[in-house]
Parts: C-alpha cells; sequence; structure tokens
C-alpha cells in the first residue's frame, strides 16, 4: 500500500536529518515545502510567479496557492509509492486541506497515511542552540557542549574565530519552541484523534532516534 508519511516536530529536533536518511531509506521523495517554494519560484512556473507576486509585496503566500503547489508535487511520479511531507501541514486548516488534496491524488484509493511526531525536550534544544558556533571562513559548524573545537574558539581547520549567529539567544530560541507549540498542539490532537499519530522519543543521537524511526513506518 501506498505509504504517506508527515513529519512533524519543533526547529532543531533532528527531524531534517532523520527524514533524509528515511527519505534514502525507503527510496521515497523527501517533500520539503519550504524548499518545494523556493524551488518554483526559482524556475519560474506559473506558481512560483503567482508565489513572488505575494513576497515581494510582503504578504504570505495565500493558502490556496500553498496548497495547488503542494498538490502539483505529490502528484508527480515519484511519489506513487510513497512520500515524506515535511513542513506541512502546520495547522489544522492545512491538515484538512491535506486530506482533500489526498483524496484527489489517490482517486479515493486506500493508503497508509502516518503522521510522525518527533517529542523532544526542548530545554535541552535551547541548550543545543545557545552553544552552537560556526566558522566564518569555512563553515564548520560546532557545539561547545558536544562538539567543541580544540582550541577554545577558534576552528580546527583553518583556526578562524568562531562566530554565532545572532538569532541563537535563549530568549529567541524560546520563543520559537513557543510559537511551534502553539501553534502545532492542535494539530498534534488533530492526527491522534484521527487515530494515525505516530510519536517517537527524538532524545538522544541519531542512531537512536532512527531506530526508534524504524519500528513506526514498519
Ligand atoms: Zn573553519
Amino acid at each position: 500500500m501506498k505509504k504517506e508519511l508527515i513529519f512533524l516536530g519543533p526547529p532543531a529536533c533532528g527531524k531534517g536529518t532523520q527524514t533524509d536518511k528515511l527519505a534514502k531509506f525507503l527510496n521515497f521523495p523527501h517533500v520539503d515545502t519550504g524548499s518545494l517554494l523556493r524551488n518554483e519560484i526559482k524556475n519560474e512556473t506559473e506558481a512560483g510567479k503567482e508565489a513572488k507576486n505575494y513576497i515581494d509585496k510582503g504578504q504570505l503566500v495565500p493558502a490556496e496557492l500553498v496548497a495547488k503547489i503542494i498538490k502539483n508535487r505529490l502528484s508527480q511520479d515519484d511519489c506513487k509509492n510513497g512520500f515524506i511531507l515535511d513542513g506541512y501541514p502546520r495547522s489544522v486548516e492545512q491538515a484538512d486541506k491535506l486530506e482533500v488534496i489526498n483524496a484527489e491524488i489517490n482517486n479515493g484509493e486506500k493508503v497508509d497515511f502516518r503522521a510522525i511526531y518527533f517529542d523532544i525536550d526542548t530545554n535541552l534544544l535551547v541548550e543545543r542552540i545557545v552553544n552552537r558556533r560556526s566558522c566564518p571562513v569555512c563553515g564548520e559548524i560546532y557545539n561547545l557542549q558536544s562538539k567543541p573545537p580544540k582550541v577554545p574558539n577558534h576552528c580546527d581547520n583553518d583556526g578562524a574565530e568562531l562566530t554565532q549567529r545572532k538569532d541563537d539567544t535563549r530568549e529567541v530560541a524560546q520563543a520559537r519552541f513557543d510559537t511551534y507549540f502553539k501553534e502545532t498542539s492542535p494539530l498534534i490532537d488533530y492526527y491522534q484523534n484521527k487515530g494515525v499519530l505516530k510519536t517517537i522519543d527524538a532524545n538522544g543521537t541519531i542512531d537512536e532516534v532512527w531506530d526508534r524511526l524504524l519500528k513506526v513506518i514498519e
């Protein structure tokens, strides 16, 4: 049966890494809504041009247009056996829209639909974010706790002084998580009520989380 996987989880929860790994493992496309939209704009497709008009005016891309772009992508041949959708839906309204899209692209045929929620201790994520440093020369990413440079505050590759992103502060990180939970909590309930929610413990190493992920997609 065709498998449709929706990935939910707060920013920096490790979802991106696991999605890429799983997409390769299952040979499914990883449909990331953010890149999808950027590509449409870059390729100057009809929908892309329309989206750009809104963005240039500083407006949000309308829900209908986003849904149309997603539907086009999910209708393509490489999604026939399944796909992983990341970054969509972000609200109950979008989840309803996705149901409509699904019914249309599958012609009413039954699919194995699962929403996978990466459950993680956000206090640990905040620590991870505030300890993040990068090299302005080679782009290497360090973490003062989990991956410190050999010489404090200098890149192992080229000795350049490491920098911290301006928005990698405790306040900004916490605010991002607060917004995420406010938007997403209703979505978790939504999929729970439909009986398609699979929650995985996303605390731990990449390999540990990967093992848990494999168990819920079987
Ligand atoms: Zn460097």
